[in-house]
């Protein structure tokens, strides 16, 4: 199956509105590309669900803070398109900077209060108001009826569902879960920026995980004690640098920090040589 590179909104717009007028229903599967086995599996549940699939492929320079890595974020178009072609996508939609932020940094901006502070938003100020700035934008283009995302981004998942609530989109958020590589470590684009030696070590993200589930399914109800089951694994590692760990809801993210209830979900981001990777895990799954 062919599918078809758009760069312009207008061009989207219309082609959405033509399926939509034959009662077709849009799913969009919003990404930063270069694609992995994580978003092929949004794409094809995308796929199942829905008459016209849509993904988009925009690297959003608003969600990344003036020293983060927005300019180095990996990048390989073609391959993308055959990664969504390989699933069955309609359109592949690769607009600009300047399409998408017309007027630049004096834009109009979402932000969910609160929820964007925590966790990822606390060593990432501003990170949470890109990424609902530029998803608004993508829904309101695309019209879509159902949005894809992976459970790899926890924080921004439940961001997103607040923010479709709140604003009272017409857009059903599916949340996908989290794929891993066959030794655990969580796909990511970034990955690819890992050396060897970091790769290696990244792997205690996964086990420390593990290690905390463990103790919570053996019956250890406190989060510091659960936390420091995580801890311990992954600081053993020389390459990795904390940046948090918590125990949260996994529906409202309120962050434990005594005892834990039944349904937990930990999270967690480590600089490990450099390279920032997030991971999660419910631990009572
Ligand atoms: P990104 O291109 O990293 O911004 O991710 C685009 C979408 O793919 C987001 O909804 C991510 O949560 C999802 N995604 C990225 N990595 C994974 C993964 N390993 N498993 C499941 N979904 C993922």
């Amino acid at each position: 199956m062919k599918t078809n590179i758009i760069r312009d909104a207008q061009e989207l717009s219309n082609y959405v509105r033509t399926a939509k007028q034959s009662g077709k229903t849009i799913g969009l599967v919003p990404t930063m590309g270069y694609l992995h086995e994580g978003h092929a599996s949004l794409i094809r549940a995308a796929r199942k669900q829905c008459d016209v699939v849509v993904v988009s492929d925009f690297v959003n320079p608003t969600q990344f803070g003036p020293k983060e890595d927005y300019a180095t974020y990996p990048r390989d178009e073609q391959a993308d398109l055959r990664l969504v072609e390989s699933c069955g996508a309609d359109v592949l939609f690769v607009p600009t900077v300047e399409t998408l932020y017309p007027n630049g940094q004096d834009s109009t901006w979402v932000e969910v209060s609160k929820l964007g502070t925590i966790l990822c938003g606390a060593s990432r100020p501003g990170h949470f108001r890109g990424v609902t700035t530029v998803v608004t934008k993508l829904l309101w283009i695309s019209q879509a009826d159902y949005a894809f995302f992976g459970e790899k981004d926890y924080q921004q998942l439940t961001i997103l569902r607040r923010m479709v609530r709140d604003l009272g989109c017409p857009c059903q958020i599916v949340g996908m879960p989290l794929v891993r590589e066959d030794d655990g470590l969580a796909l990511s684009s970034r990955n690819i920026h890992l050396t060897a030696e970091a790769r290696n070590q990244a792997l205690s993200l996964h086990r420390g995980l593990e290690c905390a589930r463990r103790a919570f399914q053996e019956g250890c109800r406190d989060a510091q004690t659960l936390i420091a089951r995580a801890r311990d694994e992954i600081s053993s590692q020389p390459l990795a640098e904390i940046q948090y760990i918590e125990v949260a809801d996994p529906e409202t993210l309120e962050i434990f920090d005594a005892e834990v209830p039944a349904r937990v979900i930990m999270l967690l981001a480590v600089r490990v040589g450099g390279v920032r990777l997030i991971d999660n895990m419910r631990l009572d799954g």
